[in-house]
């Protein structure tokens, strides 16, 4: 079990455009499962390789409730094509903004074509929580945040309060 570290808001790595991945092969599989570790040991229910440094164009998401069994599910190279018209509110929250929570307004469904970890492609009509899951994550691909769908005060609060927070957690420089 490997469990990486998190890249934290005001990291401008976050703002990285994923690059689509190449090779599925037993390196980019270690790689994924070493995503799920983290991904569980945070916890969360999604995690974009970017979030642990890495630019490319990978995913993974597990929805299964506390108590249930783990359903891990990833996604390599996963595109959006196709958008409901119908919107629906969810209160969301990002492993890289940790503590950080707001309602965003998103397609309520959404249809993603992936490749799965055999390299086979696939496509998912994804609507709910899997939905609002599912472009959160491909957002982070693109370098977009969640809290680039709230208002322009409300995210120039946060962004303030996770760079003071960074800078507060920088070691004090060594003198002499
Ligand atoms: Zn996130």
């Amino acid at each position: 079990m490997t469990v990486k570290p998190l890249i934290i808001l005001p990291d401008p790595v976050l703002r990285q455009v994923s690059k689509p991945v190449e090779r599925i092969d037993a390196p980019l599989r270690k790689f994924a499962a070493d995503m799920l570790d983290t991904m569980y040991d945070a916890p969360g229910i999604g995690l974009a390789a970017i979030q642990v440094g890495e630019p490319l164009r990978l995913l993974v998401i597990d929805l299964a409730k506390e108590g249930e069994p783990r359903a891990p599910q990833v996604f390599v190279n996963p595109e959006i094509v196709a958008r409901s018209d119908d919107r629906s509110v969810y209160e969301e929250g990002c492993l890289s903004i940790p503590d950080y929570y707001a309602e965003v307004e998103r397609p309520a469904a959404v249809t993603v074509t992936y490749s799965d970890l055999e390299g086979a492609r696939r496509e998912m009509k994804a609507e709910g929580l899997m939905a609002t899951c599912l472009q959160h994550e491909i957002d982070h691909l693109n370098g977009v945040l969640f809290i680039d769908h709230i208002s322009k005060l409300k995210r120039d609060m946060v962004v303030k309060k996770f760079r003071k927070l960074a800078r507060d957690k920088a070691p004090a420089r060594m003198l002499g």
